[in-house]
């Protein structure tokens, strides 16, 4: 039967602050689901998308210069982001299949806090269900740090306080989103040093859908 608000694939958003593990749990994830999922796996990373569609246009270079783009700057590309997504796993995925899209509920910009899954972009994702990744303001505050100055720049995001309110948001803004398609929404904590155990419920979770 087909519905409406659901892809033919299944559709799981993996969401939580920066720096809290999700593109770590999400490679345990692609590793574990060969032997532990028994349909096709594809794990696409919303920023990727983002971001390769701000660098056509000659307005970033760097993934985190994303947030301090102009706010209709990246409306557009969030919405255009989703549109290449789906039309991707369109093609790779069928029924019994799953998308995992790596992203955020909530995105800190300079002007404010911004859902990272508003309306046009729920509408076309479509989620089954929206995980968010969890683990101890201060954890994440260190995992930052370790990140700082290699691959990442995430001290626009402030320290322990303002990481420990970005996750009160990130709950809210979960459930929110969770709203317009009837997504479920599951926390699951990514605790230090054990990613892999994350990676195992996330697995759970997806055979559940
Ligand atoms: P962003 O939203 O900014 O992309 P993220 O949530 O994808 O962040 P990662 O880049 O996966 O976060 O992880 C941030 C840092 O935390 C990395 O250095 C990673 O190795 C480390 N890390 C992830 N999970 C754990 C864990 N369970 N224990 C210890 N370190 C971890
Ligand atoms: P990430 O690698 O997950 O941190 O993604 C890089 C950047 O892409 C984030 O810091 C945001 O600026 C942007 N981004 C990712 N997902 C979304 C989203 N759903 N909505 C808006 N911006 C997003
Ligand atoms: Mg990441």
């Amino acid at each position: 039967m087909e519905l409406a608000l659901r892809n033919p694939f299944h559709v799981a958003i993996v969401s939580g602050v920066p720096g809290v593990g999700k593109t770590t749990v999400l490679g345990h994830v692609e590793r574990l689901a060969q032997q532990h999922y028994p349909g096709k796996l594809l794990i696409l990373n919303f920023g990727d998308f983002m971001l390769k569609a701000a660098q056509k246009e000659g307005l970033a270079e760097h993934r985190d210069q994303l947030r301090h783009l102009k706010h209709r700057q990246q409306v557009a590309l969030q919405e255009v982001a989703a549109r290449l997504i789906v039309e991707h796993a369109s093609k790779e995925l069928g029924p019994g299949d799953a998308l995992i899209v790596d992203t955020h509920t909530v995105v800190k910009t300079p002007m404010g806090y911004w859902p990272g899954l508003p309306g046009h972009v729920v509408s076309i994702l479509k989620p089954d269900l929206i995980i968010l990744i969890e683990a101890s303001p201060e954890a994440i505050a260190a995992r930052r740090m370790r990140d700082e100055d290699k691959t990442r720049i995430r001290r626009d995001l402030g320290g322990v306080e303002d990481i420990a309110e970005l996750m009160k948001y990130a709950r809210i803004t979960a459930l929110a989103s969770a709203v317009p398609a009837g997504s479920s929404v599951v926390w699951v904590k990514n605790p230090e040093g054990r990613a892999e155990e994350a990676a195992k419920r996330i697995i759970e979770l997806l055979k559940m859908l």
